[in-house]
């Protein structure tokens, strides 16, 4: 088996990586690194009309975004992912289309050929050819690790997983059999310990109540996929429980049509979620604490006394956010709560590392409300990275991927042994295995 990095090697984004072997040419993700200027895969058009499949892992643009790409290249196979990866590629690929306009690598009619391609692989399912099956990965709706037999070997390639079990999703699947592997790193650093989901709930509500307390408004950037739904479904909770004062939950851009395709998906969710909605009178996704603004001027969010405001994009470089945060910034009594990975250089990372001045187009914000990184993320921390490897079987290789330089560093050290050798490879790098 030959394996070559063609994106997210000592970097988040772009994640690309090229399979080789038994006559298979194969592409797992295809991503874009979301910057002022996009990054692509390493991939020339050449090689991609020798692909003979693709793979996704996860809707994220950073694993999904540069796959209609592939068919203005020339490729003509087919895309294997789960069903609510297809749902939710669909929603997120014509929204980056919208804002890429003249500058994007595909059109609409690549996203129609990509679309027309897919095949569905349900989790624990193996393709007909036997060479690529899905393990449910716990870290956004359809998200998989994907095993890749050929050679007489296998391949595990996690994508972004979650170990721990969330509101909505079961966490991934652990003890795992595979002789090589490729890990993600976001938070591979030693110091990346999540604190448990229970403390993190405390938190994030009493930093909500105090903020209401002293008549302040939350602004929570979110992807549109990912945290945002799972924030909306803790404090729909607490709000039904009566643990938190009244308050209406605004949602806007993104996220609202994500809900959607969350619901019509609910069996990838948990039972309890399930059974919530089959009840019908204690539909989750249909709380009346939501609500989403219709006018431009966002007038009743912002006349409301008590205000919720969930929004994308996530990192704030666009998006409706921007809008709430130009209203919000001035008043030091709001808060804005940081809740998803903010990469280096964006707009979300910088005010976490205490920056007060914004761009957003050619204003500049002055940022004096707080800004608050809750404890909430969809991806598993140094501790459970490091159990989720040690629980696999038979491994021999593990390639550390998606992460800063530091956290993959940190992360092989923990993870190699006597029998297991830890990797961290190069952009374009290839390695006989
Ligand atoms: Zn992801
Ligand atoms: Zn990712």
């Amino acid at each position: 088996m030959k394996i070559t990095f063609l994106g997210a090697a000592r970097e988040v984004g772009r994640s690309a990586i090229l399979v080789e072997g038994d006559g298979e040419r194969i592409l797992l993700d295809c991503g874009i690194k979301t910057k002022r200027n996009e990054e692509f895969p390493l991939i020339e058009n050449s090689e991609i009309k020798k692909l003979t499949k693709v793979v996704l892992s996860h809707a994220h643009l950073d694993h999904s975004g540069y796959l209609p790409a592939l068919y203005a290249a020339g490729y003509e196979g087919k895309v294997y992912m789960t069903k609510p990866t297809r749902d939710l590629i669909q929603l997120l690929l014509a929204d980056a289309l919208k804002i890429q306009k003249d500058w994007s690598p595909y059109n609409k009619n690549d996203v129609d050929l990509l679309l027309k391609n897919i095949e569905i692989l349900e989790y624990n399912q193996l393709s007909k050819d036997k060479i690529i099956r899905f393990q449910n990965a716990g870290h956004i709706l359809g998200s998989a690790m994907t095993e890749i037999f050929l050679e007489g070997k296998k391949l595990l390639y996690t994508g972004d997983i979650n170990l721990r079990s969330s509101r909505l999703l079961s966490g991934c699947r652990t003890g795992l059999e595979a002789d090589f592997l490729i890990i993600e790193s976001t938070y591979g650093g030693k110091e990346d310990l999540h604190v448990p989901t229970k403390e993190a709930t405390g938190e994030f509500i009493s930093k909500i109540r105090e903020v209401q307390q002293e008549g302040g408004k939350v602004l929570i950037p979110t992807f549109a996929v990912g945290r945002g739904q799972e924030i909306l479904f803790t404090l729909e909770n607490h709000l039904k429980s009566g643990l938190m004062n009244e308050t209406t939950i605004f949602l806007d851009g993104m996220v609202k049509k994500a809900l959607k395709i969350y619901r019509h998906n609910a069996i990838y969710l948990k039972k309890e979620v399930q059974r919530r909605i089959l009840a019908g009178d204690d539909d989750p996704f249909k709380s009346d604490f939501y609500k989403f603004p219709k006018t431009k001027s966002k007038k009743e969010v912002f006349q409301s006394k008590k205000a919720i405001i969930l929004s994308t994009s996530g990192m704030m470089t666009g998006g409706p956010v921007m809008g709430y945060l130009e209203k919000l910034a001035g008043d030091e009594k709001n808060i804005l709560i940081i809740v998803g990975y903010q990469s280096e250089g964006s707009p979300g990372r910088k005010l976490l590392e205490g920056e007060k001045r914004i761009k957003n187009k050619d204003k500049i914000i002055d940022v004096k409300m707080r800004v608050w990184n809750s404890p909430f993320s969809a991806h598993s921390d140094h501790k459970e990275l490091v159990q989720f490897v040690k629980s696999m079987k038979g491994l021999k290789k593990v390639f550390v991927v998606h992460g800063e330089n530091e956290k993959l560093f940190d992360l092989a050290d923990s993870v190699k042994s006597k029998n297991t050798e830890a990797i961290i490879p190069h952009l374009k790098e290839s390695f006989e295995v």
